[in-house]
């Protein structure tokens, strides 16, 4: 059985353990797109092998979704360090992102030894070597990719990668299909649903978004999941406004918030650290 699946026309996915992880493909004339690289070299090798089930086509790009590790610490086996010397697309707040999370994520890791050891301590963090602002285009051959920033969100460098031939949104962690939506490092719970907000205004009808963990969902789906993001952005605002301290807050909406307690201690922090700058009325 193949490793790919065509969710639309010339766009693949595989979806990889641990975390089920998507990898993608968008299949150009003039080579082969892949969106996301995993969290090793050796899981980068793994994506490097399934990709010649897609014939001798060269890696000729890359792009990050964003800056988790989970999503680009497979970078370098697919970068200029490496014989495919592919470029790199990513948000051009992706290096300092890396920078303040990812790097000491990293560096905790191989100091407790966490597993696979190997495999964190071969990692080389590569940042992407193209650096996105709002937006840019590319041209593969016979059909062309855009890279757009819609906002923030799950972090403040979402790129999402849309192929207007196929109606296709590689929408990274912005949304995610087989577990709830994750409010990791560098969240923005506040503004996250404004920004899935202004992706569903620019979707076509019939579009297949694909979102970095679980299977491939419509516009319903990413409707739902909105509002669930509406609840937790509004929740988190009532409880700041309520004066409830950052460390009781999970538990005082118990009951209110639609996604798994035990997720939601980052969002509230992030949110009420953004709250607490924001400018007073
Ligand atoms: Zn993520």
């Amino acid at each position: 059985m193949s490793r790919w699946r065509e969710v639309a026309d010339g766009v693949l996915q595989a979806r990889y353990q641990p975390m089920d992880l998507s990898v993608c493909v968008v299949r150009g004339a003039k080579g082969l797109l892949v969106v996301d690289t995993r969290s090793s070299h050796r899981e980068a090798d793994e994506i490097r092998a399934d990709l010649q089930e897609l014939g001798d086509v060269p890696v000729r790009w890359v792009v990050n979704t964003h800056a988790h590790f989970d999503h680009c610490f497979g970078n370098y086996r697919f970068g200029p360090a490496s014989d495919l010397d592919a470029v790199i697309f990513g948000h051009e707040r992706v290096p300092a992102h890396l920078e303040e999370y990812e790097r000491p994520m990293l560096a905790a890791r191989i100091a407790r030894g966490d597993e696979p050891a190997d495999d964190w301590r071969e990692v080389v963090i590569t940042p992407p070597t193209v650096l996105v602002g709002a937006s840019t285009s590319l041209d593969l051959g016979d059909r062309s990719v855009e890279m757009v920033h819609l906002g923030r969100g799950h972090t403040d460098n979402d790129l999402l990668l849309h192929v207007p031939a196929s109606s296709t949104w590689l929408v990274g962690d912005l949304l995610e299909e087989s577990g709830p939506p994750m409010y990791g490092s560098g969240s923005f719970p506040l503004e996250w649903p404004d920004t899935v907000e202004r992706l569903r205004s620019l979707l076509e009808d019939g579009a297949v978004l694909v979102p970095g963990h679980g299977a491939a969902v419509d516009a319903g789906f990413a409707d739902e999941q909105c509002a669930q993001l509406w609840v937790v952005a509004e929740l988190i605002r009532e409880l700041w406004d309520a004066g409830v301290a950052v460390a009781q807050a999970v538990e005082a909406g118990a009951g209110r918030w639609p996604f798994p307690a035990d997720g939601l201690a980052s969002a509230v922090a992030d949110g009420y650290r953004q709250l607490d700058q924001a400018p007073r009325p």
